[in-house]
């Protein structure tokens, strides 16, 4: 993945502009974050997911550059007669390193299974791009105690599917779907107890896995951006409404930078 610094450790910020953009707002809006990012000269990894039709766009205004860039979603096939479908392999070939897998959105409106996302993630991870798999628990769940197993339940249908090495290879990001885009961010100390025990679950496949990043996700915005990655679980964020507004989204890196490396 194209970073701004060298150091693997450092906090990772991707955005997921969900299908939000037209031609020229999305210009004025990486090229903004772009420049910002150059200008922040601070550790931090810094990513954007936009609609694929974007990405030759995307490509061509941050290449080179300290942004990386990515899709929300691909297919679980390869190639073939899956008409709409857009392929992992079709997506590395526009530059980009990441995609979002397993989406709560995609989980609720397509009725992704947790077996369907660890399909998708072995697709991303055979076309070298790195799969941010995204596991959370609605507001029953949480409210009937099985936060734990939901996300467990989800994780471990990617971890079965991988191995060490390949497991190794992904990120995982925390979005509770009573936080996204709702404002209600989960608390520091409830996101912290989450990553704790996603983070156990990791390390529970391999030593190795036990690193990956763990990215908080939920109505994270300018004011609660430190005191989310202040959090020694939280190794950054994945951000959906404030990685719209270029001052928003510079603000949250800024923030994953002030925190320092992670772990
Ligand atoms: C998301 O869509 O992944 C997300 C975290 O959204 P928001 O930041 O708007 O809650």
């Amino acid at each position: 993945m194209p970073t701004q610094s060298a150091n693997a450790r450092a906090k990772l910020v991707v955005g997921n502009w969900k299908m939000h953009g037209r031609l020229a707002e999305n210009a004025a809006l990486l090229q903004a974050v772009a420049q910002g990012v150059g200008e922040l000269n601070a550790d931090v990894r810094v990513g954007v997911c936009v609609p694929s039709p974007y990405l030759a766009q995307t490509q061509s205004l941050l290449e080179g550059g300290p942004v990386a860039w990515g899709a929300q979603d691909v297919s679980a096939f390869s190639h073939g007669a899956y008409t709409g479908e857009v392929a992992a392999g079709m997506v590395a070939e526009f530059g980009a390193t990441l995609v979002i897998v397993g989406h709560s959105e995609r989980r609720a409106y397509h009725r992704e299974s947790a077996e369907l996302v660890g399909i998708k993630t072995q697709r991303v991870l055979e076309a070298g791009l790195t799969p941010i798999v995204c596991v959370g628990e609605t507001l029953e769940e949480r409210e009937a105690g099985l936060t734990e197993q939901v996300v467990a339940d989800q994780l471990d249908e990617v971890l079965v599917k991988l191995s060490v090495e390949d497991a190794a290879r992904i990120v995982v990001a925390y979005e509770p779907v009573w936080a996204i885009g709702t404002g209600k961010s989960a608390s520091s100390d409830q996101a912290q107890a989450v990553h704790a025990f996603l983070r156990s679950r990791l390390a529970a496949k391999g030593a190795a896995v036990a690193s990956v990043p763990l990215l908080y996700g939920g109505s994270v915005k300018p004011d609660n951006a430190e005191e989310l990655f202040s959090q020694s679980d939280i190794d950054g964020g994945l951000i959906g409404g404030a990685s719209l507004k270029a001052q928003d989204f510079l603000a949250i890196c800024k923030a994953a930078a002030a925190t320092g490396v992670a772990g």
